[in-house]
C-alpha cells in the first residue's frame, strides 16, 4: 500500500500502482469527471500514471491554471494531428500551451493556410476529440527518436539537444509527438475548439532562421465557455487602444520615424499635458521638486549604475562622437541622473527628504516582435521621481507615496486594483545586495504602509529587485485583465554606487535610502490602459472635447457661437458643429467620438436664451441656462478631481 497526501493534508491509503484518476474516483464521481491533470510531489504526472510510492498528490480541474494548461497542451497535440491529416507532408515543430489557448509552429512546405481554412481545421480537431483517444506517454531512445523524425529537421534539432534516456513521446490515436507530458486523460473532454489566427514566426525566434506559420487556437470543455470567450475578445477588440487611439486622434506611429516610437497628435499631446499637470500639482503639494535632465548620458554613468551590465548588450548601442573613446547612451533610466542631482548638493538630515521629480523620457530597445501599440514601445516618458531620505523617514515617505498613487487612481476611475509586495526569497539571501538589517526595515516599512493604508495586498517572496523590495499596483480592466501600473521601489544600491551621503544628527556621514516611484508607470502605457479601461470615455476633466455644440441650422450660428464663447470663457473645452447635416447624423458622430455632453441650439433655445443638453449615451437634461450647465460640468469635475 502507498500513502497519498492530499492538498488539505488528509492522508489516504491505496494499493501500489493506483493512478491519480483512480484517486479522484475514490474521492467522488464528480471529481473524476472533472479532473484534467495531476502533480505528484510537485512534478507534473499523467492522470493515468501508476503511483508507486508515498507522496503528495494534487488534482487539477478547469478551475486551476494547471488544469487549463494540460487542456491546452493536449489540444495542441490534437491540432497537430488535424493539420498533419489535412496537409500531408508538413513539418511540425513546437506547440506549447500559452496564457489563453495554445499554438503550433508549422513548416507548411508547399501548403499554406488562411482564415478560410479555420473551420475545416476546427471540424477535424473535434472529430479527433470525439474519438476519445487516451494520451499515453512512452520513453524512447535517442536513436529511435531521430529515426522517427528523419524527415523533420526541426524535431531532429530538438532531439539532438536532448540527453539520451530523457526522451519521451506522447501517443494518442494514430499520432505521436515529442513531449514531456502533462495531458488530459483522453481527447473527449475537448468539446469546443476555435482557431484564432495565423502569424509568421521564426524557428526558435531567430530572424536568421526560416519563417514558420504559427497557428493559434483555443479550446474549452463546454461550447458555452467558448462563446463567452469569443464575446470577450470582441469587446476587447472594440476597446483596443491602438484602434481607439486612432479614432480619437490621440497618437500615431510612422515607419519613417521608427518602430515603437509613438507620435502624439495634438489631442493626445493635450491629454497628456493635462495628466502631467494634474500630477505636477499633486506632487508640488507633496513636497516634490521638478528637475530636468538630458536624454543621453555618458556610458560610464550607466556602468556605475549597473544598467549597462544588465541591459547594455540588448539595448540601443552607444552613440559615438568625433572625439575618440567618447561614448554616450540614450538613457534607459532617469535614476542615475537624479543621483547626480543629489550629489550636486551637500545635505544634512534636516534637509531630507529630497524629492526630485521629472517626466523623463527613456529609451529601451524592445525586440520588434514585442512591440505593441503604446504598451510596449522603444521610447517612453516615465512620471518618475526619486526620494532620498534617512532610513528613519522611509516609513512615512512610503505611506505618502501610496497616498499619491491612490489619489491618482481615484481621479482616473481605477477602483478595481490589487497590490503586490515583493520581498526577498529567504532561501537565497546571496541574490540581494545590502545588509539584512536594512532589508528587514524596508520590507517591514512596505508591509506596514500597505496595511496602514488598507490595501488589499499579497506578499510575493522572491519577487523583489536585487537592490530592494517594492510595491506594485495592478489594475484590472473591465475584461478582468490585469495590468501593472504604478510602482514604488526601495533601493539601497544606487546610493552606494553613486556614493551618496548626508550628515546625520550625530555629525557623521550616512547613506540615504532611495525610493523610485512612478504612479502612472509611463505616460504611454498609462494612456493605453486608460483607453482600454474606459473604452475612450475618459473622465470629464481629462477628455479632449467636453462639449459639442450642435446648431439645428445655420440660422442659429450666431447664437451657437455666443454659447461657445461662454463655455470657453469658463474653461470648458467645447467645439461647434455647424455643418449643414441632419441633427441625427451630428448626434451620432458626437456619440462615436465619446463626447460627454452635446448642447443643442435652435429656435426655442435662442428665443428663451437657453440651451438643450444631452449626455453621452442618450440621457436628456432638457432646456437649461448656459450658466447652469457650466456649473454642472464644474461639479462633475470636482467630484472626481478632489484636491490632493
Ligand atoms: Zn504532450
Ligand atoms: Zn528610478
Amino acid at each position: 500500500m502507498i500513502v497519498i497526501t492530499l492538498p488539505d493534508g488528509s492522508k489516504r491509503e491505496y494499493p501500489q500502482g493506483t493512478t491519480p484518476f483512480e484517486v479522484a474516483q475514490s474521492i467522488s464521481e464528480g471529481l473524476a469527471r472533472n479532473v484534467l491533470s495531476a502533480s505528484f510531489n510537485n512534478t507534473t504526472v499523467e492522470t493515468t500514471t501508476p503511483l508507486t510510492e508515498d507522496g503528495s498528490l494534487t488534482l487539477f480541474t478547469w478551475n486551476d491554471e494547471e488544469g487549463k494548461k494540460a487542456f491546452w497542451h493536449s489540444s495542441a497535440h490534437v491540432l497537430a494531428q488535424a493539420l498533419e491529416e489535412l496537409y500531408p507532408g508538413i513539418n511540425l515543430t513546437i506547440g506549447p500551451a500559452i496564457e489563453n489557448g495554445f499554438y503550433y509552429d508549422v513548416d507548411f512546405g508547399e501548403h499554406s493556410i488562411s482564415e478560410k481554412d479555420f473551420k475545416t481545421i476546427e471540424d477535424k480537431m473535434l472529430e479527433i476529440a470525439r474519438g476519445k483517444h487516451d494520451f499515453k506517454m512512452r520513453a524512447a531512445s535517442k536513436a529511435d527518436a531521430l529515426k522517427l523524425y528523419e524527415d523533420n529537421p526541426y524535431k531532429t534539432e530538438l532531439i539532438e539537444n536532448l540527453e539520451d534516456g530523457t526522451i519521451t513521446f506522447c501517443d494518442h490515436s494514430t499520432f505521436t509527438d515529442l513531449c514531456r507530458g502533462g495531458h488530459l486523460p483522453n481527447t473527449s473532454v475537448i468539446k469546443a475548439v476555435k482557431i484564432l489566427s495565423v502569424a509568421g514566426a521564426y524557428w526558435r525566434g531567430d530572424e536568421k532562421n526560416k519563417q514558420l506559420t504559427r497557428v493559434y487556437g483555443i479550446s474549452f470543455p463546454k461550447q458555452k465557455e467558448l462563446t463567452e470567450y469569443l464575446e470577450m475578445l470582441e469587446e476587447a477588440k472594440k476597446r483596443d487602444h491602438r484602434k481607439l487611439g486612432k479614432e480619437l486622434e490621440l497618437f500615431t506611429f510612422s515607419q519613417k520615424v521608427g518602430q515603437g516610437l509613438p507620435l502624439w497628435l495634438p489631442k493626445g499631446a493635450a491629454l497628456r499635458e493635462r495628466l502631467e499637470n494634474f500630477l505636477k500639482k499633486a506632487q508640488k503639494k507633496a513636497g516634490y521638486e521638478m528637475v530636468v535632465t538630458p536624454h543621453i548620458g555618458q556610458k560610464e554613468l550607466y556602468v556605475t549604475s549597473g544598467h549597462y551590465a544588465k541591459y547594455g548588450a540588448d539595448s540601443f548601442q552607444p552613440i559615438h562622437t568625433p572625439k575618440e573613446d567618447e561614448e554616450f547612451l540614450l538613457k534607459p533610466m532617469n535614476c542615475p541622473h537624479h543621483c547626480e542631482i543629489y550629489n550636486a548638493g551637500q545635505w544634512s538630515y534636516k534637509d531630507l527628504p529630497k524629492r526630485f521629480a521629472e517626466f523623463g523620457t527613456v529609451y529601451r530597445y524592445e525586440q520588434s516582435g514585442e512591440l505593441h501599440g503604446l504598451t510596449r514601445v522603444r521610447g517612453f516618458t516615465q512620471d518618475d521621481a526619486h526620494i532620498f531620505c534617512t532610513p528613519e523617514q522611509l516609513d512615512t515617505e512610503f505611506k505618502n507615496v501610496i497616498d499619491l498613487v491612490l489619489y491618482v487612481f481615484g481621479a482616473l476611475g481605477f477602483e478595481n486594483f490589487v497590490t503586490q509586495v515583493s520581498v526577498r526569497d529567504p532561501e537565497t539571501p546571496e541574490k540581494y545586495i545590502g545588509d539584512t538589517k536594512h532589508w528587514e526595515m524596508a520590507e517591514q516599512a512596505i508591509i506596514n504602509a500597505a496595511k496602514d493604508k488598507g490595501l488589499d495586498f499579497v506578499i510575493e517572496p522572491g519577487e523583489a529587485a536585487f537592490y530592494g523590495p517594492k510595491l506594485d499596483f495592478m489594475v484590472k480592466d473591465v475584461l478582468g485583465r490585469s495590468w501593472q501600473l504604478g510602482t514604488i521601489q526601495v533601493d539601497y544600491q544606487l546610493p552606494q554606487r553613486f556614493d551618496l551621503w548626508y550628515k546625520g544628527s550625530d555629525n557623521e556621514s550616512h547613506r540615504p535610502v532611495m525610493i523610485h516611484r512612478a504612479p502612472f508607470g509611463s505616460m504611454e502605457r498609462f494612456v493605453a490602459i486608460l483607453i482600454e479601461h474606459t473604452a475612450g470615455n475618459f473622465p470629464l476633466w481629462l477628455i479632449p472635447t467636453q462639449v459639442m455644440i450642435l446648431s439645428i441650422s445655420e440660422k442659429y450660428e450666431k447664437y451657437a457661437e455666443k454659447v461657445l464663447n461662454l463655455l470657453e470663457n469658463n474653461e470648458i473645452r467645447a467645439l461647434l458643429d455647424n455643418r449643414n447635416e441632419t441633427m441625427g447624423k451630428k448626434i451620432r458622430e458626437a456619440e462615436m467620438k465619446k463626447i460627454p455632453y452635446m448642447v443643442i441650439v435652435g429656435e426655442n433655445e435662442e428665443r428663451e436664451g437657453m440651451i438643450s443638453v444631452r449626455q453621452h449615451g442618450g440621457k436628456d437634461l432638457g432646456m437649461i441656462r448656459a450658466e447652469e450647465f457650466t456649473q454642472i460640468i464644474e461639479n462633475e469635475i470636482n467630484r472626481t478631481l478632489k484636491q490632493f
